[in-house]
């Protein structure tokens, strides 16, 4: 695992309940003290925040452990799979920060053998090859309330059924003709027990293994079997499996022998105002809600990276939340305070206007100009200074001025005078205005004997805002992210569009210091006053474009407190 070494410095937790026992597994020898998870991803979209957490759980506990872990495509239905969706699923996991080194794996990998433990179920009786449609198969499965009925084709001898499900591979038979199903229980009261479907004939190529095969196994097959195959010992994953257990713990009873992995589950990650389904986040792709997974205001990895979150902030966010086996739903202020607090220590300032109002300086020298130092960590000197140009004509944020300002506005009013940051105390001489009334610029004058650093005066003024000199500034693109959605709980919507947030995403012409236009993609800045950014992909050398990462302080924590509140109590 790459930069994580600030993991090792925080002082001991207690272990959550998942790492307590692998903790005693080990202490047992069970496995042979050996730890193997494996992130088990289908890729039929892109990860998103909810894999994050599931990532770092699986591999974080093997790098703890001196375990390994797997990165295994669940690549079994072909029909919602692309290779896409593979390569960034692998972009994703290494900028996370982890490693699978040689263990990448593909359920399709194992279909052969996958397929020859099909026929030892077969052989042994455990398995059989039915040909009620899929409409009867539900209707003999039962309810909750009701036990199943036995398929007639239940006693099929294993020579019939060997016949039958060679003839399926072969492609004897047409989409949905004929299923292989488990022989457990039709009256258990897990549905899950109710002799499940193992196989079913789809003819459609496959990603990676193209027409070899017609038939393909259903997910609880071959994902506790390939866990199998690969020695995993914990194999980790979200509550909605529990249920899965028994079958996931009766399948390697009947194929595997010794040593069997342990199947655990945990909550998954439930996001307040955003949701975590792939498959309703790729309904925002095609919709065109949003312009693509990468769309910085998705809950992607892939839109994270975009926005500027480093993997860091995600990693510890994944800390701060924890693993339980209780479902909550996690206010996104969490995620962004994770954020802040790492870019609060790492990112340089900048000075930044996103609303410029231009100002005047009536009594400094038109064809003038001097450097001003500004640091750019004010808790940090090693991350040095830079400089920036002052001149005659500056831009301001336009509300830092107020015409009709109430007493304790101490920012710029007719008549009232502020510090520039790095600069000079300025006082507002007078206000000019279009025919409509509205202000187009001030004209001030500086106090020449208030520089920042060496003035000799000691005159104090309660103020200070940033600004950027005029003919320095680089006009820019800033893009401000809010929140997807309206609603705490957007998936509870039949209809997403009715709850998405119109006001999402707001473009601005922004104006900035001279220094960034060398600002690196992806490389966060504070604009002081404002939040934090980065430049986004679309930058050209005519035009850098930002994205705002997060804004400095959570401006919807009490909103947020009280909607989680409700849906947790
Ligand atoms: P989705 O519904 O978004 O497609 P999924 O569970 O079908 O999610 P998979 O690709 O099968 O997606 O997930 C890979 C792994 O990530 C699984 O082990 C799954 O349990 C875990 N995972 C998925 N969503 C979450 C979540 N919200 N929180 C924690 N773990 C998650
Ligand atoms: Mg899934």
């Amino acid at each position: 695992m790459n930069d994580t070494s600030e993991h090792s410095e925080r002082p001991a937790e207690p272990l959550d309940f998942i790492r307590q026992i692998i903790a005693s597994d080990i202490a047992s020898n069970k496995h042979g003290g050996k730890v193997v998870t494996r992130f088990p991803p289908e890729p039929n979209g892109y990860l998103h925040v909810g894999h994050a957490k599931s990532i770092c759980l699986n591999f974080g506990v093997a790098a703890e452990t001196g375990g390994q872990t797997y990165l295994r495509f669940d690549d079994t239905n072909p029909t919602r799979e692309s290779e896409e969706y593979v390569r960034a699923i692998m972009t994703d996991v290494r900028w996370l920060g982890f490693d699978w080194e040689q263990r990448l794996t593909h359920a399709s990998d194992y279909f052969e053998q996958l397929y020859d433990a099909a026929v030892t179920l077969i052989k042994k009786g455990r398995a059989y090859v039915d040909s009620l449609n899929a409409d009867e198969i539900r209707a003999y499965r039962g309810s909750l309330t009701e036990s199943g009925k036995d398929s007639p084709y239940r006693e099929r001898t294993a020579e019939e059924n060997l016949a039958l499900f060679a003839d399926m591979r072969a492609g004897k038979y047409k989409d949905g003709e004929l299923v292989l199903r488990a022989k457990i229980d039709m009256a258990s009261p897990n549905m899950n027990m109710r002799d499940p479907t193992l196989y079913r004939i789809r003819h459609v190529a496959h990603q990676r293994t193209g027409d070899d095969w017609c038939l393909y196994p259903m997910y609880d097959f071959a994902h506790g079997l390939s866990d199998a195959f690969e020695g995993i010992t914990h194999s980790l994953c979200t509550l909605e499996f529990e249920d899965h257990r028994p079958l996931y713990d009766w399948l390697l009873e009947q194929v595997d022998t010794d040593d069997r992995p342990q199947q655990i589950e945990f909550s998954r990650l439930n996001l307040a105002y955003t949701i975590t389904s792939k498959r309703k986040l790729k309904q925002l792709v095609d919709d065109g809600v949003v312009n693509g997974w990468d769309d910085p205001r998705m809950p992607t990895i892939a839109a994270m990276r975009r926005r500027g979150y480093p993997p860091a902030a995600l990693r510890e966010f994944c800390r701060r939340i924890g693993i339980t086996k209780k479902d909550n739903l996690i206010e996104m202020g969490v995620l962004e305070s994770s954020v802040r607090d790492l870019l609060n220590e790492q990112a340089p300032r900048r000075m930044v206007v996103l609303d410029p109002l231009k100002v005047v300086i009536t009594n400094y020298p038109d064809d003038e100009s001097e450097d001003m130092e500004a640091s750019n960590h004010p808790q940090n000197e090693s991350m040095g200074a830079r400089t920036l140009p002052f001149g005659r004509t500056l831009y301001i944020e336009r509300d830092d001025f107020m015409e009709d300002a109430p007493r304790k506005f101490f920012r710029l009013k007719p008549g009232g005078a502020v510090r520039l940051r790095y600069a000079y105390v300025i006082d507002c001489v007078d206000v000019i205005k279009d025919a409509a009334g509205n202000v187009t610029e001030l004209h001030c004058t500086y106090d020449k004997d208030t520089r920042s650093g060496s003035g000799t005066s000691q005159r104090k003024v309660k103020g200070t805002i940033h600004w950027v000199s005029a003919a320095h500034a680089i006009a820019a693109t800033v893009n401000l992210y809010d929140r997807l959605f309206t609603e705490a709980e957007p998936a509870r919507s039949e209809d997403l569009s009715t709850v998405l947030n119109p006001d999402s995403l707001r473009v601005v012409c922004a104006v900035t210091e001279p220094s960034l236009q060398a600002a690196e993609v992806g490389a966060p800045y504070q604009f002081e006053r404002l939040g934090y950014f980065t430049a986004d992909q679309d930058s050209t050398a005519e035009r850098p474009v930002f994205n705002r990462i997060v804004t400095l302080r959570d401006s919807w924590a009490k909103i947020e407190k009280m909607a989680v509140e409700k849906v947790n109590a």
